[in-house]
């Protein structure tokens, strides 16, 4: 499938079993373009039935004795280039999926959505042939002791539309290394590119029922998260939702890992260097990356009122270079929020924001060159007080605060300030002295002058932005049960 602005994308099938299956219900789910607001293309929307069916092939290639959990840790990791090699292949037309559905620069979908899940597919199948998956020691008591690392069983993976692609390889590629089996639940708003992708599979020749694809909304996903026949959750999402699925996961004693929101600092120390020039590339992929619609993004801006005035002008200055507009050009940098609820909610926040006091230096409206399309101007907020609701929320939307601070230690309290705890960055001239202040901050990942995720390291969050971590080797963990066996 090729997704187009002028030719709409249609499929009446569900990806389920290795195969193309007719969906049990006749309901749909139609995807506009964020930047046209035209119809891009439809998916059939899974019911219960169709989930039952994606679980119970799930499980059939799970369980199988010649399947998937038992192929030679190598055998899977062979088969994870393949679909690698085959995702790399439809590169483009995935980053074009996205980008005309959820609005991410086409610039950023492309290094992201098409790139990224290719190196997390090669990386974990490197550690699926390098990692030890049995290890026999001693018995302390007398005897020997083999402790096995095994598949933990078939996991609902729950994605949501701001990096579709991506955060489902945050599951699939070390569950499957793990030799787990997947159902994976895509956002409603993002189902055409898991079209694409489960046409990778295909060509990858990945056993059927090894993935299946059941594209809706809450209820769906609700539905796969309780089903008996799933062993682990893996979400990523909204805080709410995140709490809602905890709370399901806890009933059943099923393990879950959750990637919820953040409302992360850009902590700007007194010697920071402010050149745009030099620091405008990395300071975009902290702040303003894909939209505001990342949840690692440092939107509480921490500056030293010894160089406020400066700090506020200079992302002032950011905010008015950026270039709006449709996501599929090239040059832009800002494309539209991925629903037209998105951005209701995101202007709400704006209109919150002056309401509570917050001084606003530039942006709060639309473009006013586009009359089509979600989009909202780059904002920025000055005067922010911590507790406004602007800097303890997500917007998810290119909206920062900057909040003013005296001392350094007040730099990191306030950052600390805040129910969640994922990402943030620290800029300084000073690298080690940006180590130390990164070392104090209540979080799961922090950047010193830039913030760029590394796939071979965990990746979560603390507090309210959620439980266990994705990528690196403990993600492989993560989907593996172990079993002692005493001799
Ligand atoms: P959401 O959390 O409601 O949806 C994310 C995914 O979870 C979707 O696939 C959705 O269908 C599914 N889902 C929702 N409730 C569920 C439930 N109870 N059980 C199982 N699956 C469920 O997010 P949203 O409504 O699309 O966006 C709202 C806000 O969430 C955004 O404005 C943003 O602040 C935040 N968000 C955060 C992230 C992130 O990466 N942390 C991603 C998307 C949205």
């Amino acid at each position: 499938m090729t997704v187009t602005t002028d030719k709409p994308a249609h499929t009446d099938t569900l990806f389920i079993d290795g195969g193309w299956a007719t969906p049990h219900s006749s309901s749909r789910i139609e995807v506009r373009s964020a930047s046209t607001e035209e119809i891009i293309g439809s998916v059939p929307e899974a019911d219960e039935a169709d989930v039952d069916d994606a679980v119970a092939a799930a499980n059939r290639a799970f369980a199988d004795t010649d399947g998937w959990s038992h192929w030679d840790p190598s055998r899977r990791a062979d088969a994870l280039d393949r679909l690698a090699d085959e995702y790399e292949k439809r590169a483009e037309d995935l980053a074009q999926a996205v980008s005309s559905q959820n609005g991410m620069p086409i610039s950023i979908a492309r290094q992201l959505e098409g790139g990224f899940p290719i190196a997390l597919m090669r990386y974990y199948a490197g550690l699926a042939r390098t990692n030890s998956f049995e290890e026999t020691n001693p018995h302390m008591l007398g005897g020997t002791t083999t402790v096995t690392r095994e598949p933990i069983g078939v996991v609902g993976a729950i994605v949501p539309w701001n990096f579709p692609l991506t955060l489902a390889a945050f599951k699939y590629a070390p569950a499957l290394a793990a030799g787990c089996t997947l159902v994976i639940k895509p956002s409603p708003e993002t189902v055409l590119d898991s079209v694409i992708f489960a046409e990778a599979v295909v060509a990858a020749g990945i056993p059927a029922g090894v993935i299946n694809i059941v594209p809706g909304g809450r209820e769906v996903g609700a539905y796969l998260v309780g089903h008996p026949g799933i062993d682990k959750v893996a979400f990523t999402g909204s805080t709410a939702a995140g709490r809602t699925i905890a709370e399901q996961c806890g009933r059943l004693l099923r393990p879950v890992t959750l990637e919820l929101g953040g409302k992360s600092a850009t902590i700007i120390l007194d010697d920071a260097n402010l050149d745009l020039a030099t620091i405008g590339e990395n300071l975009f992929g902290a702040t303003f990356l894909n939209n505001g619609q990342t949840c690692f993004l440092g939107t509480r801006v921490l500056a030293p009122r010894s160089r406020y005035d400066e700090v506020v002008g200079m992302f002032e200055a950011f905010a008015n270079s950026l270039a709006v507009g449709d996501a599929l050009d090239p040059a832009t940098q800002i494309g539209p929020m991925a629903s037209a609820r998105q951005r209701d909610r995101v202007e709400g926040y704006i209109a919150k924001g002056s309401g509570d006091g917050a001084r606003l230096v530039t942006g709060g409206g639309r473009p006013s060159d586009l009359d089509k399309g979600w989009f909202v101007q780059p904002t920025i907020f000055a005067d922010v007080d911590n507790h406004h609701t602007i800097a303890q929320e997500e917007i998810f939307g290119p909206v920062l605060s900057v909040i003013p601070y005296g001392e350094e230690s007040e730099a990191i309290s306030l950052a600390n300030d805040t129910d969640f705890g994922l990402g943030g960055s620290v800029w300084t001239a000073d690298d080690d002295h940006g180590l130390e202040v990164a070392r104090k901050i209540r979080t799961g990942t922090i950047g010193v002058n830039r913030y760029m995720v590394d796939p071979s390291a965990p990746f979560g969050g603390v507090k309210d932005s959620g439980i266990g971590r994705e990528l690196g080797p403990d993600a492989m963990h993560a989907y593996q049960a172990i079993k002692s066996i005493y001799r």
